[in-house]
């Protein structure tokens, strides 16, 4: 039996179990999503939009209590737990805004193709379910659900078994906004049910935010049902420092990337590839900024790193960390274990890793930093490329050149100059290689799940097959 439970990560206590739902109690949830698909497609965008900002409104009117349940859940601080809740309010209203603009009949040229009139329309494709993490339990539901809703698909969520209640009050948002019932439906089931729900002929797509495992497990799953998938995997973001990069920011900058979420963050930023004209004061900065922030009480305003939210999830960071300092690795700062109470680990910067180390290749998710010396832009790109993922990445350089040259030459689904990686509601987010495929975020999220349709209008029935391709 799957476990579903809230376990507080600050204490290790467990405050609250659910039942898995019974086979027949998720074939119940799966046709009131569909039947609620039947009914959303029938609906106009600016009924959807004001269903939309109504969502947006009661999350800001229950901000904080939101924010409580996240941070009891899965660890993160209040402050980004509350952050996180406006992020989503945000998001929710620039779909409910921009859905008419991105759904909008796309004309082609009528010449072109020998037609009267020709275009694209988009719509939906029916219930999607959404496969999300734990670590922005908020968000990275909202970034999937407000496209999605708005194009008039509806929504199964199988969210992260420890984050519950997260789940449930999400789909209660929606119901409150007004959604019809079932358009955004919560199924508390471990990840042993999404076979049967992704084969199930009412479920049209998935999307997955997760570990690389799971997205080859849904992608097998999904190549087998031949149904479209978007896949947000792993990341081991790159975090470059150049020669002539203000190296104070950067190492400032550089440790919030790596401690923001407690370290857990699919974007964080996971390896710091510094010049060696600038390593050693890059360093210094680094490890002293990292060693200074106050781990502790995720609820408590004055902490920075609060804990990782499970014990699997720390032994491995551990695991990771001793594994690079046993092959003979430095560690600046960190990398103890602590004892008592709740599954805290301090921010941790090493060096001198090398090819042979689980440090050099795997995504290390917790507040730990590898640091790697180079001596070249070419030195920096190859080091910065050589690993199986393609998430986000960040260079640091004043030279408008060199900036040019990293836009291009890092191989991710996006590059942050003089900045670190975040996700806008504005901008596509994905990765490359084994990050995953597809895009979230902007229209091009919102059409991930939509029936690209072309619509060709000839004069009249006898011309049209006339000349043309039937392709
Ligand atoms: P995970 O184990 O893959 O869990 C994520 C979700 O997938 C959970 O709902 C989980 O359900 C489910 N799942 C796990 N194994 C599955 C399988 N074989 N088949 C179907 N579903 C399965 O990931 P995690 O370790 O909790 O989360 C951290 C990972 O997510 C990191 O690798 C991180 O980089 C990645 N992530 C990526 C992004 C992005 O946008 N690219 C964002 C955030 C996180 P259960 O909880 O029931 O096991």
């Amino acid at each position: 039996m799957p476990h579903i439970a809230t376990t507080n990560p600050a204490t290790g206590q467990v405050l609250k179990t659910y039942e898995a739902m019974s086979t027949e109690q998720l074939d119940g949830a799966i046709e009131r999503t569909d039947l609620a698909f039947q009914q959303l497609r029938e609906t106009t965008v600016d009924q959807r939009a004001r269903w939309m900002n109504a969502a947006a409104d009661l999350l800001d009117a229950e901000r904080d209590e939101i924010a409580r349940i996240m941070t009891t859940e899965m660890g993160k601080t209040y402050a980004a737990a509350q952050a996180e809740v406006t992020k989503c309010a945000t998001a929710a209203r620039f779909y409910a805004d921009k859905a008419p603009a991105f759904l909008a009949d796309e004309p082609a040229d009528a010449d072109a193709v020998k037609a009267t009139r020709a275009f694209i329309r988009y719509q939906p494709i029916g219930v999607v379910l959404a496969v999300m993490p734990w670590n922005f339990p908020l968000w990275q539901v909202m970034r999937f659900a407000a496209p999605a809703l708005m194009a008039g698909n509806t929504g199964l969520l199988k969210h992260a078994s420890n984050v519950p209640q997260t789940a449930l009050l999400l789909e209660d948002v929606f119901r409150r906004a007004g959604f019809p019932e079932g358009a955004f439906t919560t199924v508390l089931v471990g990840s042993d049910a999404v076979d049967r729900i992704l084969s199930d002929p009412r479920v049209r797509a998935a999307t997955l935010t997760g570990s690389e495992p799971a997205g080859r497990s849904i992608a097998q799953i999904a190549g087998r049902e031949l149904k479209k998938t978007v896949l947000e995997l792993g990341g081991s973001d790159p975090f470059v420092v150049m020669p002539s990069a203000d190296v104070d920011r950067a190492a400032e900058v550089a440790t919030t990337a790596r401690c923001q979420n407690n370290g857990q963050s699919c974007i964080a930023a996971k390896r710091f590839i510094v010049h060696t004209d600038v390593f050693d004061a890059f360093a210094e900065k680094f490890a002293a900024n990292m060693a200074a922030l106050r781990v502790g009480d995720p609820m408590d305003p004055d902490t920075d790193v609060g804990p990782l939210a499970s014990e699997r999830g720390r032994d491995e960071v551990h695991a990771q960390v001793r594994d690079a300092v046993d092959n003979g690795a430095t560690v600046l700062c960190g990398g103890e274990r602590p004892t008592g109470d709740g599954w805290f680990y301090p921010p941790t910067v090493v060096t001198d890793l090398t090819p042979q180390m689980r440090m050099w290749s795997e995504e290390v998710f917790g507040p730990v930093a590898g640091l790697f010396r180079v001596s070249s832009y070419e030195e920096a790109i190859a080091v910065a490329n050589g690993t199986s993922f393609g998430l986000g990445s960040n260079a640091w350089t004043r030279d408008p050149a060199e900036q040019e040259r990293f836009a291009t030459d890092l191989d991710a689904g996006n590059v942050f100059i003089n900045g670190m990686t975040t996700s806008y509601p504005e901008l596509p987010f994905g990765g490359v290689k084994n990050s995953g495929y597809g895009r979230e975020l902007s229209a091009l999220g919102m059409r991930e799940f939509c029936n690209t349709k072309t619509v060709w209008v000839g004069e009249g029935a006898a011309s049209a097959g006339a000349g043309a391709h039937a392709e």
